[in-house]
């Protein structure tokens, strides 16, 4: 940030957007990536930190996140540690070591690492993201994380939006989150979260059927994405390892990962396989 000319530390969303419009203005949460890329094209920031908007709250049948709650916060949230078997507390930890974890943010994070394991629980959860730009609009996470180029307008020059909050539905399904990573404070390689009720058929035969399933994917893309045709697969079935391992493998079928210096595009459609087969039979447990 060579630049960088102003600071601005509004206390009103209005005042925040309207500084927002200035050529060259960014949004700071965290501020970990900013400062970490050292834009030369960011001439002013605007500082989101007195916006009130750090909280974790329940209302409307849901968990509120506001934007600026750090990962910190969300990892040890006892409202978002008794939901879902924790993942997206879980998903927060591990999504940046401790010092990190002060400081960024859940809307920092979920621009910066579309593909990370926060990401990839919200999806799995059925998250929101509500966007204000003049008035606020609330749109599903997948639409989100695909069109946040065009809802916040970062990249073109013209009104930008703030996140404000993301909300996750307090249906409380049974939810596991898997990783595979090069040390344990690692980003993930690879990360998949699955959810789903699960009812007892007959308990006798350990027989469970799973319903609204859901299974999410990080690392194998440019953004987290849902293993569509492995949740049809497995919705409403009884969960057993010959389908298990099928939808497992329907999940890396379509994938074009990319192969970075953490892991090869084979390692990642491989991982993408085995973690969504320990993912899914750890709801089945
Ligand atoms: C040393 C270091 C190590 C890292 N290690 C890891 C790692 O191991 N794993 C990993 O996943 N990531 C890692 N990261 C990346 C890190 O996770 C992200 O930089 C961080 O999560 C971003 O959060 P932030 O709140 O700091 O966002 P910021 O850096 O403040 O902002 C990120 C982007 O989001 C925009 N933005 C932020 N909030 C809003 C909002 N409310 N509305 C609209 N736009 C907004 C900003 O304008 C900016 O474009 C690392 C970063 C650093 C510096």
């Amino acid at each position: 940030m060579l630049n960088l000319n102003e600071i601005h530390k509004p206390t009103t969303l209005a005042d925040a957007l309207q500084f927002l419009q200035q050529p060259g203005a960014i949004a700071l949460a965290g501020g970990t990536q900013l400062l970490a890329n050292k834009r030369d094209d960011v001439r002013a920031v605007v500082d989101l930190s007195a916006l009130g908007l750090a909280y974790i709250r329940e209302r409307d049948g849901a968990v509120i996140i506001g934007a600026m709650t750090p990962l910190a916060g969300i990892a040890e949230s006892p409202i978002l540690r008794a939901l879902a078997n924790g993942a997206v507390a879980q998903a927060a930890h591990r999504s940046a070591a401790s010092i990190l974890r002060n400081q960024a943010t859940s809307a920092g994070t979920l621009i910066a690492e579309p593909d990370g394991v926060l990401a990839v629980a919200l999806l799995a959860l059925d998250a929101r993201v509500t966007v204000v730009r003049k008035e606020p609009r609330t749109v599903a996470l997948a639409d989100f994380l695909s069109m946040r180029e065009h809802l916040l307008m970062t990249k073109v020059t013209s009104v930008m939006a703030l996140v404000t909050e993301i909300a996750v539905p307090l249906t409380n399904p049974r939810a596991s989150l898997q990783t595979v990573a090069r040390t344990p404070s690692d980003k993930p390689i690879v990360c998949v979260v699955a959810s789903a009720r699960i009812e007892i058929l007959r308990a006798a035969q350990n027989d469970k059927v799973a319903r609204d399933v859901r299974i999410a994917l990080g690392g194998v893309g440019d953004i987290a994405i849902r293993a569509g045709a492995s949740e049809k697969m497995l919705e409403a079935q009884s969960l057993n390892d010959a389908l298990i391992d099928q939808a497992a493998r329907l999940a890396s079928q379509d994938l074009m990962p990319r192969d970075d210096f953490r892991g090869s595009a084979e390692y990642r459609r491989e991982m993408a396989v085995v973690l969504t087969r320990r993912a899914v039979n750890e709801l089945r447990a």
